[in-house]
């Protein structure tokens, strides 16, 4: 018997061995390679695609074609017109920036398809893609930031167009797909060029959040443009130590001087009076925090919860600017988009319209209102309180005289190195057409490093205007 057992035994081990290799071989395939192969076909799809289909073309508002494609023996090629300028637009590869997004209408795909197109000639071609994007003025700030890190943006305040979406360092799109040296420089370059600063890049605001604080103590009527502060320099508020930029203090100032000379006393006294609830609640209005609808990765911004241990402290420091709060430069390109358009909150967008085959448009959303972030009355009382700031405060810039600009200036501090350099601005300061935002990574000063870069953009805008 014990002889038999042991036959069977050896019988059952073969077909054990089987099954278990049969799951093994399962596992593997639908899960720990699930998503590899799902790539793979969804490469070879795209690229089948991409082969097949002669590609639309992006244009911007000036008419100039910022990606383009020709026939080759593969197949069709994209072409990158002026890469180093447009790069965080056009992203690299069909998996990267607008040619990602906006890959249906690129493609003639989905909505975008056009199945009698295909019957009649025996091919697709995509859709061109109108952008709002001003090929002039991307250029101004590209030549502008040269040799900086950062981030220019232009807005229109009135229906939220982009007119600069610009990340510096950029790259060169043509070089990276053509070289694997040139990939593997920019994939492992410390200064993360693939990164877009603009929608991603995550700063202390610093004083340009005094827009924001101002904003919202007007609004909640606990204070006006003359209410009287006291700052000596370094004084405890909310329990914590604050330190002003003047050492020596201020002494007596009213809360418009505290905006036009940056005072980081009189604002942390006033965030403490308005309290985490209205602070919070005025965050919302703003949409401060919020993701965009934008077909390019968007960062949300960050702030310390107020109501934890210490968050009247915290609050104290957000109220100028500092502590956790970190915020993208879009979001402060709204918040005074939102001060220039009279406390509207408009939703930006960078799509015109897609011109489809015989040239039917197909437009975006554009102008879209978010709603009301403070009455019309404390938007025109802020906005003058930083016209002030280019009159005879930290804005004064050289060159903004003839603009009629409004505007304010910024030093973030920050845990790497000299402080970043912000300045947002809109002209002109009676109908506002044009925000411009600029941060320049430890640039230092606002006014000496950021404020110049946007007065180039603001007076290469403006005299567009008058041609
Ligand atoms: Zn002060």
């Amino acid at each position: 018997m014990r002889e038999l057992g042991g036959a069977i035994r050896k019988l059952a081990t073969w077909p054990l061995a089987g099954f278990l290799l049969v799951c093994l071989t399962l596992t593997y395939w639908q899960v720990l390679a699930a998503d590899q192969l799902n790539n793979a076909a969804e490469n070879n799809r795209l690229e089948r695609m991409q082969r097949r289909i002669q590609p639309g073309q992006l244009i911007t508002r000036d008419g100039v074609v910022i990606l383009d494609s020709h026939s080759s023996p593969k197949g069709w090629e994209r072409i990158y017109d002026d890469t180093r300028a447009f790069s965080h637009l056009t992203g690299y590869n069909s998996r990267t920036g607008l040619q990602k997004t906006l890959a249906d209408a690129l493609y003639a795909q989905g909505l975008y398809s056009n199945p009698w197109e295909e019957l009649m000639h025996g091919g697709v071609v995509g859709n061109n893609v109108h952008l709002t994007i001003d090929a002039r003025l991307q250029q101004v700030a590209h030549r502008a930031m040269r040799r900086k890190r950062g981030a220019v943006i232009a807005m229109d305040p009135r229906d939220g167009a982009l007119l600069v979406l610009y990340s510096a360092p950029a790259y060169d799109a043509s070089a990276i797909t053509r070289s694997q040296e040139a990939f593997d420089l920019f994939v492992y370059d410390p200064e993360k060029p693939e990164i877009n600063r603009a929608l991603q890049g995550m700063y202390p605001p610093g004083s340009v959040f005094k827009i924001f604080t101002a904003a919202a103590a007007i609004d909640a009527g606990i204070s006006t443009p003359e209410t009287v502060f006291q700052c000596t320099g370094v004084e405890r508020v909310a329990g914590t130590q604050i330190r002003c930029r003047r050492s020596g203090g201020h002494g007596k100032l009213s809360l418009r001087e505290a905006l036009t000379d940056s005072c980081n006393i009189a604002f942390a006294k006033l965030g403490d009076e308005l309290g985490p609830e209205r602070f919070r609640d005025y965050v919302k209005r703003f949409h401060l925090l919020d993701s965009t609808n934008l077909p390019l990765a968007t960062s949300t911004g960050r702030m310390a919860d107020f109501s934890a241990f210490k968050g009247q402290m915290q609050l104290a420091e957000a109220s100028f600017g500092q502590g956790a709060t970190l915020i993208t430069p879009l979001s402060i390109a709204r918040l005074t988009a939102t001060i220039a358009n009279g406390g509207e909150v408009i939703q930006p967008c960078m799509v015109d319209y897609v011109e489809t085959v015989g040239n039917r448009r197909t437009t975006s959303g554009r102008g879209e209102q978010l709603g009301r972030a403070v009455s019309a009355q404390t938007a025109t009382t802020v906005a003058g309180m930083m016209r002030a700031v280019v009159e005879q405060g930290t804005g004064a810039v050289a060159g903004i005289g003839g603009l009629r600009a409004a505007a304010k200036t910024g030093s973030a501090q920050n845990p790497s190195g000299d402080p970043h350099a912000w300045f947002t601005c809109f002209a002109p300061y009676d109908a506002p057409e044009l925000v411009v935002t600029v941060i320049v990574e430890n640039g230092g000063s606002g006014a000496e490093t950021a404020g110049p870069i946007a007065v180039e953009v603001l007076r290469a805008a403006l005299s567009d205007r008058t041609r």
